[in-house]
């Protein structure tokens, strides 16, 4: 895949979670990608990654690190939101038996819903907004999401629940893109920030792909 015309970057909230695997994706499609830990650093940004990692955990820190008035005043302004997993439950306006978080897109998220960390799957599937071919998707104690709201759109139904939906400016997946070789996700919410990564719509599969951080492991036992 080659390079964006000169752009704005895409930040990866860094607080928690699947930060460098993000920042790995987008610097393969030549989007330009910077970490985001102060407020500061929301300037200028096309749109904005709330990683997967552990929702409890997102949500304390991103009080402590005083981000959350200031993410929704930039998405107030027309920043992109694309949240995976744990991201997606602190974007959801309903996280049953639980307070939402930032409560932007009209979705039901049921966290866990799938069972522990061993009930966590790979499957692939065809998503046709985002590939013409099927992605491989990860999905690690991933929420389902239950019911979507009139302003959002569907994007992947699979057995009784929905795993990927958006609607104008927010994109949640409960599985993630991150930890596959499949660009396709990435390419898709660079072009919903108004980007342009060059490519075409196959699943985006990156040959040279090789997992970054606690995903090495799998591959050395
Ligand atoms: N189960 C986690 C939560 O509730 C999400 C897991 C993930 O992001 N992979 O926050």
């Amino acid at each position: 895949m080659s390079a964006t015309a000169g752009s704005s970057p895409v930040g990866v909230l860094d607080l928690q979670g699947g930060v460098q695997e993000h920042l790995d994706h987008l610097r393969r499609l030549g989007v330009p990608g910077r970490p985001v830990k102060r407020a500061a650093e929301l300037e200028g940004l096309a749109g904005l990654i709330v990683p997967g990692g552990e929702s409890t955990c997102l949500s304390r820190l991103l009080t402590i690190f005083d981000l959350r008035e200031p993410i929704e005043q930039a998405y107030r302004g027309g920043l992109k939101l694309w949240g995976t997993c744990a991201g997606a439950i602190l974007l959801a306006r309903e996280n049953l038996g639980e307070t939402p978080y930032f409560g932007l897109i009209d979705i039901a998220v049921s966290r866990n819903a799938f069972g522990s960390q061993l009930e966590s799957f790979n499957r692939a599937a065809l998503v046709p907004a985002v590939a013409r071919e099927p992605v491989p998707l990860t999905f690690i104690r991933a929420p389902k999401i239950l019911r979507v709201g009139s302003g959002v759109r569907v994007l992947l139904q699979l057995d009784d629940y929905i795993a990927a939906a958006e609607d104008e400016r927010i994109l949640v997946t409960v599985f993630h893109p991150e930890l596959t070789p499949s660009l396709a996700f990435h390419r898709y919410f660079a072009r919903k920030c108004g980007l342009n990564p060059t490519g075409t719509d196959d699943a985006g599969l990156d040959p040279d792909w090789t997992p970054l951080s606690w995903t090495r492991f799998s591959s050395h036992a």
